[in-house]
């Protein structure tokens, strides 16, 4: 039986007091959905446990010159938000496909991102969605890209003594859309082998104005398919040319072998999925 302090501070301030004293014998715990499995297969000892959960201020969805997520937000309020359904789709796509209801309800986006999995479902969505995480510390707050935030399997540019608090997408330019496909090996709770999302911007003569794919258990860490996205931009939404960029984003990525699917069937899948992804943001820009 794994012995630790819990502790669940009311204010940020308490929170970096807290950090400060106990430094890395301290883990901090949102959803516990990934903390407590660690600490159950004794990945993680912690001394101290510091929960998030007293920070109610940081559970919020809010569109004002972007959207603002706070840390907190779980997964359901991502699956139950008529505004992320319709304007950032494919993040709804990713909310309401993680794990069942009940972890949906505990588990945060923050903890998702935080624990930095290859698979974790909301990375690609807030790749392809440009997001910036906010980091605050006691210093105060940064904002970091999203796709330089991870620097390997559970390894990001956090530092120790600061807190993840927000998630900022700015508001795309022109006629925009999103989606996500999580490709599993069952339609049941399960990680997916491979995640692919599209956000795309349509001209008026719907030619592809902006094209953005976010990549996750295709590399090492969650990656943007950038030559993809610049061969798509400025050309015309066609079999052809969603085909060749489906082939060039495989190319970009270096997924591995592992126990839920081998590199090349990950290679191959994301060049099935790219074309699929961008038509169905696409008709998802056409039905607004
Ligand atoms: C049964 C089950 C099914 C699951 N299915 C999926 C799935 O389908 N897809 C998927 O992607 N994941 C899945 N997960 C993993 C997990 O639920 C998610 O990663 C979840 O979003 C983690 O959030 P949390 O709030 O529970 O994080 P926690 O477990 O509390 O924390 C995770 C990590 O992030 C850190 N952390 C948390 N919040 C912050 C913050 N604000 N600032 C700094 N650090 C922070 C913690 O210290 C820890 O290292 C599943 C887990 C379980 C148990």
């Amino acid at each position: 039986m794994m012995d630790y302090d819990y502790m669940k501070p009311a204010s940020m301030k308490e929170v970096f007091t807290l950090l400060k004293e106990y430094g890395p014998k301290a883990t901090l715990i949102a959803g516990g959905t990934d903390v407590m499995v660690n600490i159950r297969n004794r990945e993680l000892s912690p001394e101290v446990l510091i929960s998030l959960r007293g920070l109610h201020e940081l559970r919020y969805i809010r569109k004002n010159d972007g959207y603002h997520i706070g840390a907190l937000t779980t997964h359901r309020m991502l699956e139950q938000s008529d505004m992320v359904k319709g304007e950032l789709s494919a993040l709804h796509d990713a909310a309401s496909q993680l794990g069942s209801v009940q972890v949906r309800n505990v588990a945060t986006v923050g903890g998702n991102i935080c624990n930095a999995a290859p698979s974790a479902d909301t990375a690609g969505p807030l790749l392809a969605l440009d997001a910036t995480v906010v980091l605050e510390g006691p210093d105060g707050r940064r904002s970091v890209p999203i796709a330089d935030f991870f620097t390997g399997p559970s390894k990001t540019v956090r530092k120790g003594d600061e807190v993840l608090v927000e998630f900022h997408i700015p508001e795309a330019p022109g006629r925009f859309g999103s989606a996500y496909w999580k490709h599993a090996r069952r339609r049941a709770m399960d990680l997916p082998l491979l995640g692919l999302a599209v956000g795309l911007a349509l001209s008026e003569s719907r030619e592809i104005f902006d094209a953005r794919i976010g990549l996750t258990v295709a590399a090492p860490v969650p990656m943007r398919a950038h030559k993809a996205e610049e061969f798509l931009k400025g050309k015309p939404l066609e079999a052809e040319v969603l085909e060749e960029a489906g082939e060039i984003a495989s190319s970009e990525a270096s997924p591995r072998d592992s126990l839920r699917s081998k590199a090349w069937y990950r290679r191959e899948m994301i060049a099935v999925f790219v074309p699929r992804m961008v038509r169905l943001a696409a008709e998802r820009i056409r039905d607004k």
